[in-house]
């Protein structure tokens, strides 16, 4: 294990922000995260997990204590199928896409709509990575994780990890008590890629032969690079956390509150299929619809010109800008339409 101190955060994360860590390991084996985990523990330092630090705002003054970078690398393809499913083991230090990559290639099906998305593999479990009409809740077989409250490696199958949208126990009852490991995913091979999203449905019109899982992918990464939600090396509106809020959930009577302000001000609420079906409705309308249009900006900080919904970096901003700019949008959400924004990226040492 390779003990650093004070390493600078800001260039491990997408949005480019934040100080440095006191301490900092980067395991590339479980044998490393345990004994980095000892570490912590024996001189009582706070932990943070890192991964691909895409949904990230970490604090200007850094991290007190030790960041545990997770390298664990490899995907491995079991041999034969499992009730018609094709199993990868996939270590939780493996970039997300390359694991996409490699299962579109491999012709399996379940996460070709998840193509482009930054980070780690060992994260997506954490917030339950979706897009474009896929989770990996769907696909997800079981998760190896080490327990920090037993001190073991376990395993949890797919109903024990809680997910929901954009959740799962790893953020919200049991979070800080799992490092994830290697996460195993069942796909399905041979199988039709899922085209329920607008978006891809578009792309396709007037194909007279359904697109295959490599065309989907591309499509996907082409709408995603399109909305600058693709990390391109150049692009400014990807220097982000991503979506910063979540498509709040409202329950009746709140979406029919939401329909009379609207109404009241002589516009109608966006329906799609996709979130109605979870009484879901799209953040990046209420955000764009409180004064905040693509391109919006205050100094160092903005909002992405594709998309409403990224605060980017627009060079030089620190997380206190940021917090404000996110303060700022929430408060005028509520005022405006009384719904709560949620923020989906992580606050470390905030
Ligand atoms: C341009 C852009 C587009 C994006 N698009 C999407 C999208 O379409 N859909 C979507 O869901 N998300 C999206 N995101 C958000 C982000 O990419 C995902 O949440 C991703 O899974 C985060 O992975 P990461 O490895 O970067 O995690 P990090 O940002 O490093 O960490 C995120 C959280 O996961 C925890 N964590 C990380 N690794 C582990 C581990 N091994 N064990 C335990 N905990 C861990 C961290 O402690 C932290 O709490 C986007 C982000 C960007 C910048």
């Amino acid at each position: 294990m390779l003990l650093q101190e004070n390493v600078p955060l800001a260039p491990l994360t997408t949005f480019l922000i934040g100080g440095p860590a006191r301490f900092f390991v980067e395991a590339k084996s479980v044998g490393e995260v345990q004994e980095a985990v000892t570490f912590a523990n024996t001189k009582e330092l706070p932990l943070f997990v890192l991964g691909g630090g895409s949904n990230l705002v970490v604090a200007d003054s850094g991290w007190p204590g030790l960041v545990l970078k997770i390298a664990i690398p490899g995907i491995d393809r079991h041999p034969g199928d499992r009730d018609g499913k094709t199993i990868f083991d996939v270590g939780a230090g493996e970039p997300w896409d390359r694991f996409v990559s490699h299962a579109v290639a491999a012709q399996c099906a379940g996460v070709e709509c998840l193509s482009g998305i930054p980070g780690s593999v060992g994260a997506t479990p954490v917030q339950n990575v979706g897009a474009y009409g896929q989770e990996v809740s769907e696909t997800i077989d079981s998760v190896e994780a080490l327990d920090l409250k037993h001190g073991q490696v376990r395993e949890l199958c797919n109903e024990a990890c809680g997910f929901f949208y954009r959740s799962s126990i790893f953020n919200t009852s049991e979070r800080g008590r799992f490092i994830i490991l290697r996460v195993t995913y069942a796909l399905t091979p041979g199988g039709e890629p899922h085209l329920e999203y607008a978006d891809l449905k578009r792309h396709f019109e007037g194909r007279e032969t359904p697109p295959n899982l490599a065309e989907t992918r591309e499509a996907v990464r082409h709408i995603r690079a399109r909305k600058g939600m693709l990390i391109v090396e150049g692009d400014p509106d990807s220097r982000s956390a991503g979506s910063f809020f979540k498509n709040p959930v409202l329950s009746e009577q709140q979406h029919e509150d939401l329909k009379k302000r609207a109404a009241a001000k002589n516009l109608t609420i966006p329906s799609y299929p996709a979130l109605d079906r979870n009484r879901k409705i799209s953040a990046a309308w209420l955000v764009e619809h409180s004064g905040f249009s693509r391109g919006y900006g205050v100094g160092h900080v903005g909002i992405s010109t594709k998309h409403a919904l990224a605060i980017v970096n627009r060079g030089g901003a620190t997380a206190t800008e940021v917090l404000a700019m996110k303060d700022q949008i929430q408060q005028r959400v509520e005022e405006l339409w009384g719904v709560r924004l949620e923020p989906e990226p992580v606050f470390v040492g905030i």
